[in-house]
């Protein structure tokens, strides 16, 4: 019956937006300003999947993610997380923005910890998954230490393990190598990479960067004045190398491509 696999389709998807539009609202004087945001999204991100969300400042990509976090509701439009309808936030989605925002009187442990314990997790079960999360990250070392105590690039790593620590099926990340220099970037990205490869999740990254996209994606999503522009495949084989991407002829196309999408 074509209901029943329509019905199937939806609720197989990790991430499922149907014609989303936010529409912010803001008092100036005695007039209203308001900012079309999104102007009917449409994306789909699938089990396992790992899609890049691309697009010039402004165009709405940081709204999309807040709007599947469930930190934002949307003016119109359905958001589905595995099947289930977003009505705020939840811990079948973990969230990475460009700052961790750590606790800094707490340490390392006891970030990942509180985290676990605000989102309802089993005392017994807090301190090993904040010691797993810990060690995925490579930051086993640095448990009991303070905030203050490392640098951007391992404090970005606890945000990051703070969200895997969730076990959530979706993982959100708004840019969250932005604020890092470039070598650490890098070596973040090759982070990512090998916890992906490990512990697959269904993520959606936001990046200004087109080599970020391309390094780390299966698919880019080009947005553009708050609609989706352009939804490509990225059929490279994986592991990736930077190299790579400048010397192989199709991923300099696929590039290229991507680059006159913004
Ligand atoms: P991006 O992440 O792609 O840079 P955003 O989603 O942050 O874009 O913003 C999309 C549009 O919505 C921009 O025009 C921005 O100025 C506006 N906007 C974002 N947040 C708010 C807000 N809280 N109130 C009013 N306008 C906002
Ligand atoms: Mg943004």
């Amino acid at each position: 019956m074509a209901a029943t696999s329509v019905e199937a389709s939806i609720t197989t998807d990790a991430i499922s937006i149907a014609n989303l539009t936010k529409v912010y609202e803001r008092i100036s004087g005695r007039e209203i300003v308001r900012t079309y945001a999104l102007n009917g999204v449409d994306l789909t991100v699938r089990p396992q999947e790992f899609v890049s969300l691309v697009g010039p400042s402004g165009c709405g990509k940081t709204t999309v993610l807040k709007v599947i976090a469930g930190l934002l509701g949307p003016s119109t439009g359905r958001v589905v997380v595995n099947g289930r309808p977003v009505t705020g936030t939840g811990t079948d989605r973990g969230v990475v923005f460009q700052q961790p925002s750590l606790l800094p009187w707490r340490t390392v442990r006891q970030n990942i910890i509180e985290s676990l314990s605000f989102a309802g997790i089993p005392r017994a079960q807090r301190k090993p998954r904040a010691d797993k999360y810990l060690e995925l990250v490579g930051l086993t070392g640095f448990v009991d230490h303070y905030p203050g105590e490392l640098s951007g690039g391992m404090q970005q790593r606890v945000g990051i393990a703070r969200a895997l620590a969730l076990e959530p099926q979706v993982l959100l990340m708004d840019e969250p190598f932005g604020a890092l220099d470039a070598i650490t970037r890098q070596h973040m990205q090759a982070e990512l990479m090998r916890i992906w490869s490990q512990e697959k999740r269904s993520v959606l990254f936001v990046t200004h960067s087109i080599e970020e996209a391309l390094l780390l994606s299966d698919r880019v999503v080009v947005m553009a004045d708050g609609k989706v522009r352009a939804d490509v495949d990225v059929p490279i084989d994986r592991p990736r190398s930077r190299a790579e991407l400048i010397n192989d002829p199709a991923a300099r196309d696929l590039r290229t491509r991507l680059e006159e999408l913004l």
